[in-house]
């Protein structure tokens, strides 16, 4: 069982410094509107993800010039080379993993000699580590956020791409290194896309396009190879889940990657189902994108975008009877169904490390209603160690939290006001 012990945060968002001994049971932190709740959690998030769930990049983390200023850090404007940047910290007790706490650091600074911008440097026991995929796995957590609630329908194509990358990325640290590797190859190829005067190329051009294609194939291969992993492991948890959640009225769901340019690859029913693409070998998948991309290239050339890869796939559902969610499910469909999207990422994530990660919920509990709230509650390992945020707290969901969550122990109650947090 993982459990946080200790947090230390300096200049983090609103935060300008804490040091926090979180209980290891259930931490409830309350707080009006843009105190730092959502902020702490994050925290948290980034120790255990290695990037944030807000924001793409690493600076906008570090708190935007003299406290008090809400104003967004801009990329524009270099850090001041006084900044002492940002430091996120946490010491993590593996229970029945390791005997020793693992302390988790990451320190977002300027930029050293003379380049402006900022750099992130991560530690895992004091010391310095390379890659952040040697972070990965270290602790593990698995969060709930309201705005998860609008995954399925409502929710951008990104965002479904980002939930199956960090999930992905916590069983198979891996994938955000090939994942990394895909995106700068991608933002190389884009550059070159812009920069064409004609769609014409030179045969430097035509040459430099074909070595970065030969790369991408490679890495596309990779990292649609580990989504597609992930989603296999994920669907068996995600139609008992939701079975469970709708007490089996409804027919079960199943679950899509789509790959852009084509139709379903992957489905959750059984292998016999399996329909396309589906089931294909990382080298299969290279060989695919090898053609994709030498197919793509003219017209790649006129639009000056990359037109194929899995920066541009999607994930969907299908309801029992057939309707795809994203577009027809109801509100309480999408609900349950997003449920049981998270709720079978714990199980599979608790499954595979044998091991129960610490839960986050972000102002969840408030967009539920009282049905969907105890299904949720009631799903979640008893013994788990919970960070939950909200703005107001009734008796009823105190009550059934208490029980459910900390066995006998005490709910503790924390209260964050202007990026100071109390204990209430
Ligand atoms: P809500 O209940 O509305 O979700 P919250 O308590 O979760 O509120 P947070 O998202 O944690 O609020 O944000 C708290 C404050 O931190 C906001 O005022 C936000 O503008 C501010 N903030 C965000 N990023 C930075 C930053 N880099 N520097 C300084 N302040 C920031
Ligand atoms: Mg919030």
């Amino acid at each position: 069982m993982a459990i946080v012990t200790q947090v230390q945060l300096k200049n983090f968002r609103n935060i300008p410094a804490l040091q926090w001994d979180c209980s290891p049971h259930c931490n409830l932190i309350l707080g009006q509107n843009a105190q730092g709740k959502t902020n702490l959690l994050e925290a948290l998030y980034f120790l255990s993800h290695t990037k944030s769930n807000r924001c793409s990049q690493d600076y906008e983390l570090v708190t935007a010039g003299e406290l008090p200023c809400n104003t967004a850090v801009s990329e524009k404007i270099p850090a001041s080379p006084k900044t002492e940047g940002c430091l996120i910290q946490a010491t993590v007790q593996r229970l029945g993993i390791h005997t020793m706490d693992t302390q988790l650091e990451a320190k977002i600074l300027p930029a050293t000699h003379g380049k402006s911008g900022w750099r992130t440097q991560f530690r895992l026991n004091q010391q310095p580590i390379k890659n952040r995929s040697q972070l990965l796995g270290q602790f593990p957590t698995v969060s709930f956020y309201s705005t998860d609630l609008l995954l399925l329908r409502g929710g951008l194509p990104q965002h479904r791409r980002h939930w199956l990358d960090a999930a992905t990325a916590q069983l198979n640290p891996l994938h955000i290194s090939h994942l990394s590797t895909f995106q700068k190859v991608l933002q190389h190829k884009n550059h070159l896309l812009r920069q064409l005067h004609s769609p014409q190329l030179s045969s430097d051009q035509q040459a430099v396009l074909e070595v970065l294609n030969t790369q991408l194939a490679t890495s596309m291969s990779l990292v649609i190879s580990g989504r597609l992993r992930y989603l296999e492991a994920l669907a068996p948890h995600f139609e008992a889940c939701y079975s469970k959640l709708c007490a089996a009225v409804e027919e079960k769901p199943t679950l899509y990657y789509k790959v852009a340019g084509f139709s379903k690859v992957f489905t959750s029913k059984s292998s016999a189902s399996l329909v396309g693409l589906a089931g294909l070998s990382p080298a299969e998948w290279e060989a695919h994108y090898t053609d994709r991309l030498t197919q793509t290239m003219g017209l790649e050339c006129q639009r000056q975008q990359s037109q194929t890869g899995p920066h541009r796939d999607d994930i969907s559902v299908e309801l029992g009877t057939g309707l795809l969610a994203n577009r027809f499910a109801s509100q309480g469909q999408q609900r349950s169904l997003v449920l049981a999207l998270k709720l079978a990422e714990l199980a599979l994530l608790e499954a595979h490390l044998q091991e129960t990660p610490v839960l986050l919920l972000d102002d969840v509990m408030a967009e539920l209603d009282p049905i969907r709230q105890q299904q949720l509650l009631q799903n979640l390992p008893h013994q788990a160690q919970v960070f939950i945020t909200t703005t107001h707290w009734d008796a009823t969901t105190t009550a059934s939290l208490e029980t459910l969550l900390t066995a006998n122990a005490p709910l503790t109650i924390w209260e964050v006001s202007q990026g100071q947090l109390r204990l209430k």
